[in-house]
């Protein structure tokens, strides 16, 4: 039976270290990191996911400043907005929630966002650095994998990774650190044949599918350390992953759960990536 990897557990260990540092930061009278995060409209998912992200802040100590724009808000507002962001000493990072609203174009906002406050990983020249193994900003979600594969003790060095997905928001960005790694990497999409007989050669397996349960025992191969990065609805308002937990477990060495895995990790990096630019950003003043 497989392993199960709560990346609730890490994300708490990891948050706690985080809190710590800040709260240092507090008894020295130094300056207190702050994240920006800007969301247009009112979409309900946003919210939340929002609202997680400041709730998160808080807990570690790190000041965030929301900005609620109506969606109605023009490309040019929104973009005088971050320049803003990109000039005031007290912000570190800078998040603009995904998707905007239709009308405005998130290419443009991503690359507004300077590359030394961009916590999400997604402007150009953090995405070059990734791919240039050089340092800079990296994806959350990506990132938490790699801390999830640290916790199960596996250093994907010369193993075999297999990533379903190749997003650039997940796959794409998890198998360029994978292979930044020294791992061999096959990536997996919707046109890949025969993806249960590539997929069951993995020594890890990273599903970023977004197919409820898809990837089952067929496609994991014994010992196999699997991370689960799909969030995915039932009909009956389940959370699943892409990943058939219970026919997983048979066969892997190592499983990320879902809920409680790889989806906490993300917030967590998130306050990683913040504190970083924080730091960064301290060094050299
Ligand atoms: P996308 O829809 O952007 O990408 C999905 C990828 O899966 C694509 O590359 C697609 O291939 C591939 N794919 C789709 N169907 C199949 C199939 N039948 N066989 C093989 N490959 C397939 O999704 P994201 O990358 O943004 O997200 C993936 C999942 O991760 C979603 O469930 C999302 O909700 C979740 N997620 C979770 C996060 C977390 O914090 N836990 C954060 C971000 C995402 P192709 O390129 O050919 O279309």
């Amino acid at each position: 039976m497989a392993e199960i990897i709560m990346g609730s557990e890490l994300a708490k260990a990891l948050r706690q270290k985080m809190a710590e540092e800040v709260s240092e930061l507090k008894q020295c009278g130094k300056r207190i990191p702050m994240l920006a995060v800007i969301l247009v409209g009112n979409n309900p998912a946003s919210l939340s996911y929002v609202k997680g992200k400041e709730k998160a802040c808080h807990e570690i100590g790190i000041a965030s400043k929301m900005i609620h724009l109506e969606a109605t808000v023009s490309q040019s507002e929104l973009m005088q907005i971050i320049r803003h962001l990109n000039e005031d000493p007290d912000v570190d990072g800078i998040l603009c929630q995904l998707p905007l609203p239709e009308g405005l174009n998130s290419e443009e906002v991503i690359r507004s966002i300077s590359p030394k406050k961009d916590v999400d990983g997604f402007h150009p020249i953090n995405v070059a650095k990734l791919y240039m193994n050089e340092d800079g900003f990296v994806p959350c979600t990506p990132l938490g994998c790699m801390e999830l594969l640290h916790r199960m003790g596996i250093d994907p060095q010369g193993k075999h990774a297999v990533v379903i997905g190749r997003s650039n928001l997940v796959g794409a960005p998890v198998a360029r650190l994978l292979l930044n790694a020294n791992a061999t990497v096959t990536i997996c999409h919707s046109r890949t044949q025969e993806l249960a007989k590539i997929a069951s050669q993995a020594d890890i397996l990273i599903a970023a599918v977004g197919r409820a349960k898809m990837i089952t025992a067929e496609y994991i191969k014994e010992g196999a350390a699997v991370i689960d990065v799909g969030i995915n609805r039932t009909q009956e308002g389940k959370l699943v992953g892409d990943v058939d937990f219970e026919s997983a477990c048979t066969k892997a060495g190592w499983i990320t759960p879902v809920p409680k895995g790889v989806g906490p990790m993300t917030i967590t990096m998130l306050l990683e990536n913040t504190l970083k630019a924080y730091r960064q950003r301290e060094e050299k003043q």
